[in-house]
């Protein structure tokens, strides 16, 4: 993309209402634009990083065997009233009616409308395991919607239902859960752990959430800091292997990692002084065991190998799609801008022309850009008449994790420069060494 004929409506002046880092960043980089309190559009930049992130997460959805379905925005209420929930669920629900005066609900969330098509559909034990997800938005009329897209009402994320027949294999589908969340959330560059927590209005008997740990964030923790060193890295895991799972699973919450809801002060206690920790967290992603109760009062059975009708387990895993670009921000940011990780960012490299207009500073950021995009990344090229000072602020601020320079002065030399966002440094290499390295970096990602 050529920045001349991009849509990036970044901001000079810090937006007065932003009150956390990561919201801030992104009104001023134009990633997102307020529509009415808590609900935004996706201006283009946000929009492409929001792609990106959902697309990690349907790759990692298919590794782990799950399938994708779409589920309706609007719902009927007539589904939720046999679960109990239409009453239950509050303020949060926005409700409304139609023409008709049927009353109707933006989905919160879908446990009933999926076990309304597992109900449906499926009747065998032969059918099962099964895990359907979609990535959707959601609306829930949070009291104090903040922080820009973290604690929006319109958000977009992606939920996820295991149906098994036996509480052991709906645990199995909660161990392939926490596992298939470790490997998404790295894969974007993150420290997410998961920490032991409460199960709200949900209902249910096994849950964990899944924190970034930031200053900013709502949730307090404690936690072993030991955890915070672990990572899946590049262990090959499969994810039909349940004594695999129940391993990684062990491994990881054998740490004390709770959030306040849950937290043991005397359990607490027991982790050496100099690791435990006591921090703050954002919450990206929550997994739940709620064993019969929506197949039992919605009617959600199979019959089983001897014949007789069981409610199916069940369980239900979400991950905050939206909420990610803030906490990926808030964990990765300086005060010059966004650092984008590499398996996230907007577009993969920056170039910059030094001397827009210079016959031979255009050839050689053209030849950058072709070499670039011929290999399958993404460049943005900086081909506007501004000073170089303007040019790297944008850049900096938008946070490319890479970015080459190309001026009159290195071309003589044959050299242009580039440079690590993160880091800072730079390295100056003939044009095809530097087209080749950022190939090289983008080779995992
Ligand atoms: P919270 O405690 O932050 O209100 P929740 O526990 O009610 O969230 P879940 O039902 O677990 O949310 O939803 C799954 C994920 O969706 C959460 O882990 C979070 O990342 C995201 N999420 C929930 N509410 C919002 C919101 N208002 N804005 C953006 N993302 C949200
Ligand atoms: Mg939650």
């Amino acid at each position: 993309m050529r920045l001349s004929r991009y849509f990036l409506p970044v901001l000079k002046e810090n937006p007065a209402d932003a009150q956390i880092v990561s919201h801030r960043l992104m009104l001023r980089a134009g990633m997102i634009k307020q529509a009415a309190s808590g609900i935004y559009s996706w201006l283009p930049m946000g929009f492409k990083v929001l792609r990106k992130i959902e697309n990690i997460v349907h790759e990692e959805q298919a590794r782990a065997g799950h399938i994708p379905i779409q589920m309706p925005i609007l719902q009927s209420a007539d589904l939720w009233r046999e679960s109990g929930r239409y009453d239950d669920y509050g303020q949060e629900m926005l409700r409304m009616q139609d023409r008709h005066g049927r009353d109707l609900l933006f989905t919160p969330t879908a446990e009933e409308m999926v076990t309304d098509i597992f109900r449906a559909h499926v009747s065998s034990y032969k059918d099962l395991p099964l895990t359907l997800y979609q990535i959707q938005w959601k609306f829930r009329d949070e009291v104090r919607p903040r922080f820009g897209v973290m604690r929006g009402r319109e958000f977009y994320m992606k939920d996820g239902y295991n149906f098994d027949l036996t509480k052991e294999d709906a645990i199995t589908a909660y161990q392939r859960h926490f596992v298939s969340y470790l490997r998404t959330y790295e894969r974007m560059g993150l420290t997410a752990i998961p920490m032991r927590a409460d199960s709200g209005p949900i209902g249910g008997d096994d849950t964990h959430e899944f924190l970034v740990l930031a200053e900013t964030g709502e949730s307090e923790v404690f936690y072993d800091d030991l955890v915070t060193v672990n990572t899946l890295g590049n262990q090959d895991v499969d994810f039909n292997d349940a004594n695999q799972l129940q391993g990684i699973y062990d491994e990881w919450t054998s740490l004390y990692a709770r959030t306040d809801e849950t937290h043991d002060e005397a359990l607490f206690n027991e982790v050496p002084e100099d690791r435990r920790r006591v921090a703050r967290g954002i919450e990206v992603g929550q997994i739940f065991y709620f064993g019969t109760k929506y197949s039992e009062s919605m009617g959600a059975n199979v019959i089983n190998d001897q014949g007789k009708q069981v409610p199916v387990h069940m369980g239900s895993h979400g991950i905050g799609v939206s909420r990610l670009l803030g906490a990926i921000i808030e964990a990765s940011h300086d005060d010059k801008g966004i650092i984008w990780p590499e398996g996230v960012t907007p577009f993969h490299c920056g170039i910059v022309n030094l001397k827009q207009g210079d016959d031979e500073a255009d050839a050689a950021c053209d030849g950058l850009y072709k070499a670039l995009t011929a290999a399958g990344l993404e460049p943005l090229y900086d081909d506007r008449k501004e000073r170089a000072g303007g040019k790297f602020a944008t850049m900096d601020l938008i946070g490319l994790p890479w970015r080459i320079t190309v001026g009159p002065r290195g071309l003589k030399n044959g050299v242009v420069e580039l440079t690590s966002r993160r880091t800072g440094e730079s390295e100056e290499l003939s044009p095809e060494a530097a087209v080749a390295r950022v190939v090289e970096i983008y080779a995992n990602h």
